[in-house]
């Protein structure tokens, strides 16, 4: 009989559409060739509320692109769909807070059914900026300096503000990103040139997160590389991205035609290889599992490669990068989304 995979998306996050789009087209890859003889797609629709819908409603919503909005009424947030029980295998495609961040992974250990993708502690390390620098720094990888700040220091005690701001000057000068440590498709990111930006930002950061960082700019190309794997994970051939914006914003990231994607990025081999090499450590680092696509800065001048970030559940559309890196790397999209639903069951086998 065929495993019945668990498709959750949607999700309270501001990624929710993105969400949407991702996992239709990963639903189609599961009902074509061989997929459709293994694989029965359930979808699970998380509203932007946090309530579960299942059957027709997450149909339609994985169908029609379109959110369901909420309803008025305070929701349950503990009744999940009777569907749930019919899961062998969960599949989540939510990004940003409460989907990649080790919340939802939680919950589905608590379940005690496979799921794709990294656990608790590689989500919430990857996207936790702060965690994850740490954990990247601790596994010798390069990264530009920053200074991790709590929104405490921002807004709390007038005392202290004017000595973080001097202090991040001195250390870290202009340009520099401030960056609230747990969202994702640059939402409340910017990049500040004066003490009156900086301040503003740091204010602006605090709205969004306990946990702000704030990091030296760099000039530099912007790379990715995909990893898939769970203990011995293999690296993708690099795919770049360029945009005319100021940085890679989230008007950038989802207005078609703003941003191109060059695959494989044009490298030296050297360079190419040296930046498959951190991404595999990155993946290892954070204890990510299943899939993660690696971001970096790399300074053409000076040779100089960065790790930016991981994410553990990029972007899935068909037109994504992480897809893209594999279907150049000789994996297509069909087959991806099936080595991901093998690798969630081989990393919830019991050790024989
Ligand atoms: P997100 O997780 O939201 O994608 P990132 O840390 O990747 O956040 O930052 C988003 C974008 O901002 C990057 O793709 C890049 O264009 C720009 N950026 C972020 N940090 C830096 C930096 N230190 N120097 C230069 N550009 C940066
Ligand atoms: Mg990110
Ligand atoms: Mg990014």
């Amino acid at each position: 009989s065929k495993l019945r995979v668990g498709l959750l998306f949607g999700g309270r996050s501001g990624e929710h559409e993105v969400s949407i789009i991702s996992a239709r087209a990963i639903a189609q890859a599961l009902s074509l060739e061989e997929n459709a003889n293994k694989y029965a797609v359930l979808p699970f629709y998380i509203q932007k509320d946090g309530v579960w819908q299942a059957g027709e409603v997450a149909q339609q919503v994985l169908t029609s692109g379109v959110p369901q909005e909420p309803l008025s009424t305070t929701p349950n947030l503990w009744q999940f769909p009777p569907e749930t029980e019919e899961v062998d295998l969960w599949f989540p495609v939510l990004h940003g807070p409460n989907g990649e961040d080790g919340t939802i992974q939680g919950l589905l250990t608590l379940m005690q059914v496979p799921f794709v993708g990294s656990g608790v502690l590689g989500s919430a390390t990857g996207m936790d900026k702060i965690a994850m620098k740490m954990a990247f720094a601790q596994a010798g990888l390069s990264q530009v300096k920053y200074k991790a700040v709590t929104r405490a220091e921002v807004w709390s005690n007038p005392c202290v503000f004017p000595k973080l701001c001097d202090d991040i000057e001195a250390t870290l000068g202009y340009p520099c990103f401030v960056k609230p440590a747990n969202l994702g498709s640059s939402v409340g990111i910017a990049k500040v040139r004066s003490r009156q930006e900086l301040e503003t930002a740091l204010d602006n950061a605090a709205t969004y997160d306990r946990r702000i960082i704030v990091e030296a700019g760099v000039v530099a190309r912007e790379v990715e590389c995909a990893v898939l794997g769970n203990d011995h994970p293999k690296a993708s051939v690099i795919g770049e991205i360029t945009f005319n914006s100021d940085f890679y914003d989230y008007e950038t990231k989802y207005t078609p035609g703003k941003a191109d994607l060059f695959i494989p990025a044009n490298l030296p081999d050297v360079v190419a290889q040296q930046i498959q090499e951190m991404a595999l450590q990155a993946f290892a680092a954070v204890d990510a599992a299943g899939l993660s696509r690696v971001d970096f800065f790399y300074v053409e001048a000076t040779g100089e490669i960065f790790i930016n970030e991981i994410n553990t559940l990029p972007g899935f559309t068909s037109t994504s990068m992480y897809p893209q890196l594999w279907a150049n790397s000789g994996i297509t999209f069909v087959q991806l989304v099936d080595q991901l639903i093998q690798l969630a069951i081989e990393r919830h086998s019991p050790v024989s």
